[in-house]
């Protein structure tokens, strides 16, 4: 409890990306302390209830309750992780980007599986997926995609 009190953590914790680690399930937080716990502002605490976040909003304070903050956190990750099927996870960026020039190339790693590598438009950093490859036929409709047969030794 102490290192949560400490203003040293939350300098260290400032900027950061909200954790929902220390969230307990079972727990109604304040928008102070869940501020506290997830290690953001209490702006951005306010900015998530209205963007959806449940709050029991008749409470004073208003409380949220563990369990929804959860979801809500992880919902929303998955949401910002998740790529279109043109689309690649640009760790630098940490965003789906498309890639550059609507082209990439699939490298076979198994028979059902590969990687599907592209530039990124914004930082020109490689992406990289792994994808099935029957999504390739797909993928062609909207990307120009090269087939690189890197591991011959894997046909049978
Ligand atoms: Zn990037």
């Amino acid at each position: 409890m102490s290192a949560q009190e400490n203003p040293a953590v939350r300098t260290l914790n400032r900027g950061r990306e909200a954790s929902p680690r220390r969230v307990k399930i079972h727990r109604c937080y304040t928008i102070d302390e869940l501020a506290r716990v997830v290690g953001a502002a209490k702006g951005t605490v306010r900015r998530w209830i209205k963007s959806g976040l449940p709050a029991l909003r008749d409470q004073k304070p208003m409380l949220v309750l563990g369990e929804d903050v959860l979801h809500f956190l992880f919902a929303r990750k998955r949401s910002r992780m998740k790529c279109k099927p043109d689309e690649c996870y640009c760790v630098k960026c940490r965003a789906p980007r498309r890639p550059a020039g609507d082209m990439a190339e699939f490298v076979r790693l198994t028979d059902t599986t590969g990687n599907l590598r592209g530039i990124c438009p914004d930082c020109g950093s490689l992406m990289h997926k792994r994808i099935r490859c029957d999504a390739i036929e797909l993928l062609r409709a909207v990307l120009d995609v090269t087939i690189a047969q890197a591991v011959p030794s894997l046909k049978k």
